[in-house]
């Protein structure tokens, strides 16, 4: 469904050489697919999500949504980054920053408000909907983007480590809310994250980068069953062999 061809990005840099980010990255995110991207802090998985969502144009290479080219966000696709609070607009309360991304859509006020307060519910922010964002904690603001995400109702998320900054507990909590969703509504996903167990335990298959420029090390299936569970599936041998085979990859 998301085809990465032969992606490229070099950025230019004036008086200094250029860098390059990513270098011949290729893979596919199938339907209802839940695919990780896992890699060294500054390896280029921003660069590649970015290229990915059609927000940054690559140097070399072809990113396509069910066969077209994506040359800008299309409307089927949401984002959510890693620093929520740049994303979430400071003037307007979490709610209003939900309602904000239904502006276009089609229903009533209504109706969009009983959107907006299901996704809240969802991600626990329901008593927070009336708050500014900058009156909530790192890792509630980092769930107000996701309420945001989810809300928008796109089939296709990019994720940029959305959890890296909130607390072991919500870290937890926030990753069985995505594989839940992600399963009962057939989102497909594509996952950034340089934590080795987040990506075994929320995919279907994990793509291993490369230290810069990023290159695909391994394309690695994961064969645990779903739902899964924070305890049990983190004790499955073959979550176990997973994480030792990446860690070795990442080790080269
Ligand atoms: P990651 O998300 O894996 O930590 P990034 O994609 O953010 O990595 O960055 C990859 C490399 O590209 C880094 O060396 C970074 O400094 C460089 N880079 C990222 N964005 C820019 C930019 N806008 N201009 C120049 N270099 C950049
Ligand atoms: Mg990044």
């Amino acid at each position: 469904m998301l085809t990465i061809e032969g992606l490229s990005k070099t950025y230019a840099a004036n008086g200094h050489a250029p860098a390059c980010a990513l270098a011949e990255v290729s893979f596919a995110v199938p339907r209802g697919g839940f695919v990780s991207l896992l890699g060294p802090s500054g390896c280029g998985k921003s660069t590649l999500l970015l290229c990915a969502s059609g927000l940054l144009a690559p140097t070399a290479g072809r990113v396509a949504l069910n066969g077209r080219a994506v040359t800008g966000p299309p409307p089927e696709m949401a984002l959510i980054f890693q620093n929520a609070a740049a994303s979430l607009f400071p003037w307007l309360t979490v709610a209003g920053n939900i309602r904000f991304v239904l502006r276009r859509k089609p229903g009533s006020k209504t109706d969009k408000e009983a959107v907006a307060a299901k996704a809240l519910a969802e991600v626990g922010l329901s008593a927070f909907a009336d708050h500014y964002p900058w009156q909530l904690s790192g890792g509630m603001q980092q769930r107000a983007a996701l309420a945001r995400g989810l809300a928008y109702g796109a089939d296709v998320l990019l994720l940029d480590e959305p959890f890296a900054s909130v607390d072991a507990q919500t870290r937890e909590d926030l990753e069985d809310l995505l594989a839940r969703v992600a399963a009962e509504q057939g989102k497909t996903v594509l996952f950034v994250t340089h934590d080795i167990d987040e990506a075994v335990y929320l995919s279907d298959t994990v793509v291993v980068l490369t230290a810069p420029p990023a290159r695909v090390a391994a394309t690695l299936a994961i064969d645990l069953p779903r739902p899964r569970d924070q305890v049990a599936t983190r004790e499955d041998r073959r979550f176990l062999d997973a994480r030792k085979a990446i860690h070795a990859l990442l080790r080269r």
